[in-house]
């Protein structure tokens, strides 16, 4: 594959809270049309590596780079890694839309207004521009015709759909999912995991938290297992697994970890 196609390295991510090492060196690479899942027990540092990709949180080491832009890192007083260039994150952050557990969407405002919100004011979109992109994306997932509808009064699918509606109005090279049906009721999740499903099938290139072990088989081209802060074992989903090499994954697959 040639470099043209690369949209994400994440190199040797490091990440302390206090003395407690979290990260301890994780990477990652996606290419155009890659979907990685990143499974792993609770706390084994999977959102933070997520985070620290956008900044959200402040590695202690590591180089990201975006479709061909390193971000630039200064560390900072306390040994955290900040953004140097404040308008370089801001311009990366659009590049890699995060999907959360939680949707985040902003409940003082309509699914209209949660999806233009970033095109308009943070990238700079035309208003009518943003409305039609947002149309386009609403249809995307299934909510064509609800504009003007407030979070409160959706269901969570719905919520989720809206917030993978709102990633994808800022056309992201990269997006980024933490865990999108883990706060879901059983019934909601198939909807959601459909639309991320189509998303995969038109190419997009995806990364993925998740517990959902058929959506990490049949969806994904790529597994991460995360454990206690280090990659234990990562490859073709299928064969990974089936057969997996690490003791600690075949006790996470067997519930038992
Ligand atoms: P996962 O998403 O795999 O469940 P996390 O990345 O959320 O794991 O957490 C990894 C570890 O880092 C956990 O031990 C968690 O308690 C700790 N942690 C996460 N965020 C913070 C924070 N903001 N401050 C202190 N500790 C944190
Ligand atoms: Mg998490």
């Amino acid at each position: 594959m040639t470099t043209s196609t690369l949209k994400l390295q994440a190199e040797n991510i490091h990440k302390r809270f206090g003395s407690v090492e979290v990260l301890k060196g994780v990477s990652l690479t996606a290419h155009a049309g890659d979907v990685i899942s990143i499974i792993g027990s609770s706390g084994s540092g999977k959102s933070t590596f997520l985070r620290c990709i956008n900044l959200l949180e402040k590695p202690h080491q590591g180089r990201i780079v975006v479709a061909g832009e390193e971000l630039k890192l200064v560390p900072g007083a306390n040994g955290e890694l900040g953004a140097s260039d404040p308008k370089q994150l801001q311009r990366m952050r659009t590049k890699l839309a995060m999907v959360f557990q939680h949707f985040n969407l902003w409940a003082h405002m309509t699914v209209l207004q949660n999806i233009i919100e970033a095109p308009v004011h943070v990238m700079g979109v035309p208003r009518d521009q943003a409305v039609e992109i947002a149309r386009k994306y609403l249809k995307r997932v299934d909510l064509a015709g609800m504009e003007d509808r407030y979070p409160a009064h959706m269901s969570g699918g719905q919520q989720q759909r809206v917030a993978i509606a709102r990633a994808l109005a800022m056309e992201p090279e990269v997006m980024l999912f933490d865990e999108p049906t883990s706060a879901l009721d059983p019934e909601l999740v198939s909807e959601v995991l459909k639309v991320m499903k189509n998303l995969a099938l038109e190419g997009r290139t995806m990364v993925v938290v998740t517990h959902e072990m058929g959506f990490a088989r049949d969806v994904s081209n790529h597994l991460i297992f995360l454990h206690k802060g280090l990659i234990e074992e990562e490859g073709k989903p299928a064969q990974v697994l089936a057969n997996p090499k690490s003791e600690r994954l075949a006790q996470f697959l067997s519930g038992s970890l």
